[in-house]
């Protein structure tokens, strides 16, 4: 268990949270901060940080929960849809620093990420960056 991690205690039963799911390796629960009814986190129970360094087995324990999770959540809340998230780093508003996806439920035109910054690459870029990408696989 990482130190003051809010959801290691959670995981470990020490703090409260309203929970979905829970099996050995990991803990489905409602945000305490939702930003629409029903917004869950799926979470492992062991620490990690980011995605790339979660090891793919625990990965692969939270996405076979995820698909269960989820179709609870979009057929109990008759909504039309959902987002899938995982914040990785302050940059990107990861505020707890222990891996978690969230599930976001979406109504068509509730205006919850209203912002979608999209552009296109000029000539040439997109070759260039696949291929830095590439060179760390
Ligand atoms: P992040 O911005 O790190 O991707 O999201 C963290 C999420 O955890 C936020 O949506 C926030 O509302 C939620 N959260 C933070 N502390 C607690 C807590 O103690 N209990 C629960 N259930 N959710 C929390
Ligand atoms: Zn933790």
């Amino acid at each position: 268990m990482a130190d003051n991690c809010i959801f290691c205690k959670i995981a470990a039963g020490q703090i409260p949270s309203v929970k979905i799911y829970e099996d050995e390796k990991v803990i489905a629960f409602l945000d305490v901060g939702p930003v629409s009814d029903g917004h869950t986190l799926v979470i492992p129970k062991q620490h990690y940080t980011k995605v790339h360094e979660c090891p793919p087995e625990i990965l692969a324990s939270i996405t076979s929960v995820l698909p269960k999770v989820a179709g609870a959540v979009f057929a109990a809340l008759a909504v039309d849809g959902y987002n899938v998230l995982c914040n990785n780093g302050r940059a990107a508003g990861q505020l707890v620093e222990h891996l978690h996806f969230h599930i976001i439920p979406r109504k068509t035109g509730d205006g919850v990420f209203s912002h979608w910054p999209a552009f296109k690459y000029p000539q040439g870029k997109a070759e260039e960056l696949a291929e830095k990408i590439r060179a760390k696989l």
